[in-house]
């Protein structure tokens, strides 16, 4: 008999932890989306010669009155600088 109320025990942790490990999945899933979001709405510069949108502060920067333009790489940093 106390074998049962133990294996009742075991089996209510077992399905306890799954449907928490489960819900971690499930959450962590729906956390994704909602962090690229969140990062989307990180103010992101547009690269203004190929359109791209990038970190600031990773981006290659140039500098034109006072502004400063974001490129995501060399070659769209000099395109610009040839205008
Ligand atoms: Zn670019």
């Amino acid at each position: 008999m106390t074998r049962v109320i133990l294996w009742a025990i075991l089996v209510i942790v077992l399905l306890r932890a799954v449907s928490r490990l489960m819900r971690g999945i499930l959450e962590g899933m729906g956390h994704q989306p909602r962090a690229g979001g969140r990062r989307a709405g990180v103010p992101l510069a547009r690269d203004p010669v190929c359109g791209v949108f990038v970190v600031p502060g990773q981006a290659l920067t140039a500098q034109r009155g006072g502004t400063t333009q974001y490129f995501c790489s060399e070659q769209c940093r000099q395109a610009w600088d040839g205008r």
